[in-house]
């Protein structure tokens, strides 16, 4: 089953996407994760997409769209995967549902998670991530563990930083971003038939119920 979770940035799809992943034994596949890791580890991939992301653009499509097809045709993958920030184009959009159908498959659910631009701004300033285990906190709604025990529970400390691009410049560019390019996507996926609109602006916890039942629905 692939998912492809949908939203400004800031709504909540990370931390969804994570819920998920354990609920449904599915991988999330978030491609910032992915450019964030080529960064660290200094690749050509993330020395290219470093320019983008530090004013907070898209990496080209065919950049990313091959990126993606790599990370998809891994073994954990065949079952399926929770897309977080993929598709952000119409045409990554277009690619993803080629992708798929080559293996006989194709998306099942887009939550589409919404919350406002305000509530936005005041999230991504606060957010917090773990480089280690890529959780992500806020400084307000989910704080970091105080002991700093990583929450994967595999006895490490997290190892807590506040991204570059969760700057307010750069944040309302990233929104500008979503709203020229990725929300077309809104329509894409409704004439689909597989956009679900989930309430974003409530607790972390009631979302994901939401989401849960959602997809009680297309399993059923
Ligand atoms: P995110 O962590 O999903 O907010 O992504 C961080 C940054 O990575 C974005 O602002 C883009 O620069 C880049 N990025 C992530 N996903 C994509 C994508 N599907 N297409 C193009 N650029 C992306």
């Amino acid at each position: 089953m692939f998912i492809v979770m949908l939203g400004v940035p800031g709504a909540g799809k990370g931390t969804q996407a994570q819920r998920l992943e354990e609920r449904l034994g599915l991988r999330q596949v978030s491609t910032g994760d992915i450019f964030r890791e080529n960064l660290r580890n200094q690749t050509p991939l993330g020395q290219l997409a470093k320019s983008y992301m530090d004013k907070g653009e898209l990496v080209p499509d065919d950049v990313t769209i091959q990126m993606v097809e790599e990370r998809l045709s891994r073994p954990d993958c065949a079952r399926g995967a929770i897309l977080d920030g993929f598709p952000r184009t119409l045409a990554q959009a277009a690619a993803l549902d080629q992708m798929l159908s080559g293996k006989g498959q194709k998306v099942a659910l887009v939550p589409l998670i919404s919350v406002t631009d305000d509530e936005v701004m005041a999230r991504l300033t606060g957010r917090r991530v773990c480089r280690r285990c890529q959780s992500v906190f806020h400084l307000l709604f989910n704080r970091p563990p105080p002991d700093g025990e990583c929450p994967q529970g595999d006895k490490s400390q997290c190892d807590i930083y506040q991204r570059g691009d969760d700057q307010p410049e750069t944040v309302r560019n990233r929104l500008f971003v979503y709203y020229k390019q990725t929300s077309p996507l809104i329509g894409y996926y409704f004439a689909h038939g597989l956009l679900a609109e989930i309430n974003g602006a409530q607790e972390i916890d009631r979302v994901t119920s939401d989401l849960w039942d959602v997809l009680s629905r297309i399993q059923a």
